[in-house]
């Protein structure tokens, strides 16, 4: 008996069955834009078709150029384009898998000067002005989604989804904020609607009754001038009528102001909203945001909100995913947690998407952990992420590993980025590593500081001994009231209610969270749909209601001696998320500070040329780190050294360079 009966059970769509209930949400990887890439692209996909995923669904493909997200992106307009297609369907369905294309028409989200939109608004998020369609443009886009969804089926497709949330044309139509037609698209809802149910009602004509069209419905918009609860039941209908066989979930608009995806968001956060809509349809729908662990899908399921789950960056970070949920291996997934670091923030700077725990995502053909030929002994110095992952990735191959960590339990600083508020998923990464380091034999000596003379037996040495944070010099560093952050968020030493926090980094934002929280239940739904102002679609279009952040509990200070914006280095995507939580906060953020010193009536600055008391009780230092590495000139030099990591560089360094570095060293050795 499976724990997860309702997840793995098959779905008979009449004309075609899915062998689960997962469908691999769409994620533009960057290897669709060019043909060229479609060998590692099919390679990407085949390992999640060979890892178990119902219906795979592909990043997005522009039915015409005026729909690329950016000049030369991804589009599906002749036959030609149809044969290459072939090269990712064909291994899909040799795994036993199905596959959808994804028809993605941008409208005002595209960057470049074809953009156009119902009407010509431009996006806040956006410089291009797009140009408002004529009657017979939009006919021509109608007829260009069809088409679309016609060489679909002539690459050998199971299935379209048509895009129609996230604020793209499709909902730029639906919606009375990018809409101001008078015509026959727009002016009352029904017109507004018109545009997209003309999509769904051409594309069943062109493709025929045996394909499947999934349509992804702005359930939530979550900007102002959103669709009405009962704009979105009516569409769900018309849709379904127009011969949809699906309806997926779209949550909030790119330009929404309300996270949806980061790690801060709760577990299944919007699987209510499908639940609400579930009960006007008869097709299938889908679930998706936020759902990354097995129990948590099953939930989803067993309570009847929704027919299917969605999952996209699950699939970047464990492609095996459905196969250890069906074995009973759900403690070796390795989870995604949210972190958009190496897949949404490569995706916005035009970088390959990869994943920060698994770095072989979308380097299937390039990344391989082949099993070696020749066993060495191996000692790994620090249970950190750079660690762990080299390590796990070593015995994986074959080689007979020690891995030697000084603390009681593994993980390194990602233990202590795991007591962040809003960062509680980190900790799924220290749980897989955990069991990997079991499932692939590593001998693991918790405890043990290492000494050079320990390691001289061994025949290769990865010393990933991190990073320690740096200690400004200061007058005053060393008064009673300065505390770092290992001490604040590690040791739990007490913190005053006034506090300045010297360094604005990534660290120093995430301390500003921990010390402007109380003790609230972390991601609790309900108080999390309060802070951001989520609510019932019923009570407010969109679901847009007013923010009531809980206050502080103390007055925080955040500091930093650069002019820039704080925070700008944090990720696009996740970046804006926390400035904003610290402006509800009030956390007051002083840039282009002079550090003067510390003293009994607090921290001396000069700001501007003005000097400036800051009254605290405690400061944080949160200045960057040094790396640790004394060990690396205390070995002999004919020893095989080798340094990864934050011991490596400690600038810039995060998790996703310490896993990658360690990964690729193991791949090597
Ligand atoms: P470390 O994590 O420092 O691990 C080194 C390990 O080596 C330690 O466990 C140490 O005890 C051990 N060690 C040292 N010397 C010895 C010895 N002689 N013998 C045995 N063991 C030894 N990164 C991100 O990418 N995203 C984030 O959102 C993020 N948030 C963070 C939030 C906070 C609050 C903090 C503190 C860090 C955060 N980081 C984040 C940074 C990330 O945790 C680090 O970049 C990463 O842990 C560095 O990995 P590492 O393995 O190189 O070093
Ligand atoms: P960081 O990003 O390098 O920030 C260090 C901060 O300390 C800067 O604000 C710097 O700004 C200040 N500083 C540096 N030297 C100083 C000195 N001598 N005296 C006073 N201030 C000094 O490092 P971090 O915050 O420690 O983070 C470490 C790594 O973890 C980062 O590289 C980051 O990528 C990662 N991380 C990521 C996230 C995430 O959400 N993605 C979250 C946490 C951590 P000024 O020099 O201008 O004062
Ligand atoms: Fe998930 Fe982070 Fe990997 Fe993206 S990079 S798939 S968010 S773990």
């Amino acid at each position: 008996m499976t724990p997860y009966p309702n997840l793995l059970s098959p779905l008979d769509l009449g004309f075609t069955t899915l062998r689960n209930r997962v469908l691999m949400g769409s994620m533009h990887t960057g290897l669709e834009d060019k043909a060229a890439h479609f060998p590692e692209l099919a390679e990407y996909y085949a390992e999640r078709a060979r890892g178990g995923v119902g219906l795979i669904v592909t990043g997005g493909f522009a039915p015409n150029k005026t729909g690329w997200l950016l000049p030369l992106a991804s589009k599906l307009t002749t036959s030609a384009e149809a044969k290459q297609h072939r090269q990712l369907t064909a291994p899909v369905h040799d795994a036993g898998g199905k596959i959808a294309l994804q028809v993605l028409h941008a409208g005002r989200y595209a960057y470049h000067p074809l953009s156009v939109s119902a009407s010509s608004i431009k996006a806040p998020i956006n410089p291009f002005r797009p140009r408002g369609l004529t009657g017979y443009g939009v006919k021509q886009q109608i007829n260009a989604f069809a088409n679309c969804a016609a060489l679909a089926r002539e690459a050998g497709y199971d299935g379209v989804e048509i895009m129609g949330s996230e604020g793209y044309l499709i909902n730029q139509f639906l919606a009375e904020r990018t809409n101001r037609r008078t015509d026959a698209w727009g002016g009352t809802p029904e017109k507004r609607r018109r545009f997209a149910v003309e999509i769904v009602k051409r594309t069943r004509q062109k493709v025929g009754d045996d394909f499947i069209i999934v349509y992804r419905l702005s359930m939530l918009d979550l900007v102002p001038g959103g669709q009405s609860w009962d704009d979105v039941v009516a569409l769900a209908r018309e849709v379904e009528a127009a011969g949809a066989t699906i309806i997926n979930t779209g949550i909030g608009w790119h330009e929404a102001r309300v996270p949806t995806i980061v790690t801060s968001v709760p577990r299944a956060a919007f699987t209510w909203v499908t639940g609400k809509l579930k009960p006007h349809v008869t097709i299938p729908v889908v679930t998706s945001n936020r759902i990354n662990m097995p129990q948590v899908a099953e939930e989803a399921l067993s309570s009847g909100d929704a027919d299917l789950v969605s999952m996209a960056r699950p699939f970047l970070a464990d492609p095996e995913w459905i196969r250890k949920a069906e074995t009973g291996r759900e403690d070796e997934i390795n989870t995604c947690i949210a972190c958009n670091q190496a897949c949404l923030d490569h995706a916005f700077k035009r970088k390959l998407v990869s994943c920060m725990v698994n770095p072989r995502a979308g380097h299937e053909t390039k990344l391989t952990l082949l099993p070696t030929r020749r066993s060495k002994h191996v000692a790994v110095v620090g249970a950190g992420p750079a660690g762990l992952a080299a390590a796990t990735a070593l015995a994986e191959r074959g080689h007979s590993v020690e891995l030697f960590e000084a603390d009681d339990e593994i993980g390194g600083q990602f233990g202590i980025a795991r007591k962040i508020p809003g960062k509680e998923e980190f900790a799924e990464t220290i749980r897989y590593y955990r069991r990997r380091l079991e499932v692939t034999g590593v001998k693991l000596h918790l405890g043990k500081r290492v000494s050079a003379a320990e390691l001289t037996g061994f025949d290769e040495v990865v010393l990933a001994t991190g990073v320690a944070p740096r200690v400004p010099a200061l007058p005053g560093i060393d008064h009673p009231k300065v505390l770092s952050y290992v001490d604040v968020v590690k040791h739990g030493k007490p913190v005053g209610e006034r506090v300045a926090v010297i360094g604005a980094g990534g660290i120093g934002v995430d301390v500003s969270e921990f010390l402007t929280h109380a003790d609230s239940p972390a991601l609790d739904l309900d108080a999390w749909m309060t802070e951001w102002g989520v609510t019932d679609p019923e009570h407010a279009a969109g679901g847009l209601g007013t923010p009531k952040p809980e206050p502080s509990p103390r007055r925080v200070y955040l500091l930093q001696r650069k002019k820039s914006g704080i925070g700008s280095g944090l990720g696009k995507t996740s970046g804006w998320v926390h400035r904003a939580a610290l402006k509800a906060k009030r956390v007051e953020q002083i840039t282009g500070v002079t550090y003067e010193k510390i003293d009994d009536a607090g921290l001396h600055l000069t700001v501007d040329g003005a000097p400036r008391l800051l009254e605290v009780d405690t400061v944080v230092v949160c200045a960057g780190q040094e790396p640790v590495r004394d060990l690396a000139d205390a070995l002999p030099a004919d020893l095989p050294v080798h340094l990864i990591g934050g011991a490596d560089v400690a600038a810039e360094l995060d998790a996703k360079r310490a896993i990658d570095q360690g990964t690729r060293l193991a791949a090597a050795l």
